[in-house]
């Protein structure tokens, strides 16, 4: 009798611990998540439109004018898919163009 109850104590302490790895492991994959910052739409009112639609938060930078002086706000605000700004593909591609035809002339000892 007292090995059943040994045995089930182990039995039980073996089935804790596996519990507690399981809710370990679970919290990692949680976090992984949210470091590989994958974006899932949210309904939320639109900072743009004011429309609730499915909405992706966005850091957008504006730039507003009180009494003189010029204040830059660096906000993170839901933009519905219509008033979210377009993927920099092309901004990047130009850009990346502009560093290599400064590269050219900086070789070419224009710079
Ligand atoms: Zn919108």
């Amino acid at each position: 009798m007292a090995d059943d109850q040994s045995l089930h104590d182990r039995f039980l302490r073996k089935n804790q611990s596996l519990s507690r790895a399981y809710e370990i492991s679970r919290k990692d994959k949680v976090k992984d998540k949210t470091v590989s910052g994958e974006r899932v739409p949210v309904l939320a009112v639109c900072y743009r439109c004011k429309l609730e639609k499915l909405t992706l938060k966005y850091h957008i930078t504006e730039t507003g004018r009180t009494e003189g002086a010029v204040s830059v706000s660096n906000e993170y605000v839901p933009l519905c898919v219509d008033c979210a700004p377009k993927p920099k593909k092309n901004a990047a591609e130009l850009s990346k163009k502009q560093i290599s035809s400064l590269l050219r002339g900086a070789m070419k000892g224009r710079l």
